[in-house]
């Protein structure tokens, strides 16, 4: 089964892809579950649940509740999230509040620094190593595979992360348009939502994908830098 935990919509602020999009995307490639990720808001993901609770023809596809949060130290997604936090605070508070709520820890790109990846900021092993117990980061998953940056050192750092920590290796899309939905995903059993979960707490996840191709980036970009033009004038 294929989950891709890491979807942005047009909420996001970076992103124009429609919820009622990205629902008839993802079920088209045949993912089993999504979950949109935007920064800062949970408008997408909750608008992602309302359709499918009014629609009977997408129960295949399982939604679940996400956010990527900025801490004050980069990126963490709090996937089970149905709240927003407030940003800019630390990564420890974050987690906290996020395993308050029983949803789990994923911390995306994790060493892309111009993405602010948590582990481009803090040196994660001397933290491991030197904090207190009752300090200690307890993250549940990591992005060994994202749409963005499947290439380099950081993804090869974050598979030797998860391999020496236990932690479940996950991949993501980080999509930020219609056609880049899925390009990585996780394959794991499961048939709802408690499942996936069971999964990623148990480390029973594999990343899979690839990366987006630079000619969708390279379009994504140019667009971008169109819409600003024509907003300035
Ligand atoms: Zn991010
Ligand atoms: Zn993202």
């Amino acid at each position: 089964m294929k989950f891709d935990h890491h979807i942005h919509s047009c909420y996001s602020g970076d992103s124009h892809s429609k919820v009622e999009d990205i629902i008839k995307y993802s079920m088209k490639i045949g993912l089993d579950a999504i979950a949109i990720s935007d920064h800062d808001t949970v408008k997408g993901s909750k608008k992602a649940m309302e359709i499918a609770k009014g629609q009977k023809n997408i129960n295949s596809l399982i939604i679940v509740p996400s956010i990527e949060i900025t801490t004050n130290k980069g990126h963490i997604i709090g996937l089970g999230l149905e709240e927003e936090l407030k940003i800019n605070q630390s990564p420890e508070e974050v987690i906290e509040k996020i395993h308050d709520e029983n949803a789990l820890a994923i911390i995306p790109h994790p060493y892309t620094y111009y993405r602010h990846g948590l582990f481009a900021t803090i040196n994660i092993e001397n933290y491991i190593k030197h904090s207190k117990p009752n300090r200690k980061l307890k993250i549940d998953g990591v992005e060994v595979k994202n749409g963005r940056f499947l290439l380099g050192y950081g993804n090869y750092k974050t598979k030797k992360f998860s391999k020496n920590h236990n932690i479940s290796p996950l991949g993501g899309s980080d999509s930020h348009f219609i056609n880049a939905i899925g390009d990585c995903y996780s394959e794991m059993e499961f048939e709802s939502v408690e499942d996936i979960f069971e999964a990623i707490r148990n480390n029973k996840t594999i990343a899979k994908g690839q990366k987006t191709s630079n000619r969708l980036i390279g379009k994504e970009f140019i667009n971008k830098k169109i819409k600003r033009k024509y907003k300035r004038n």
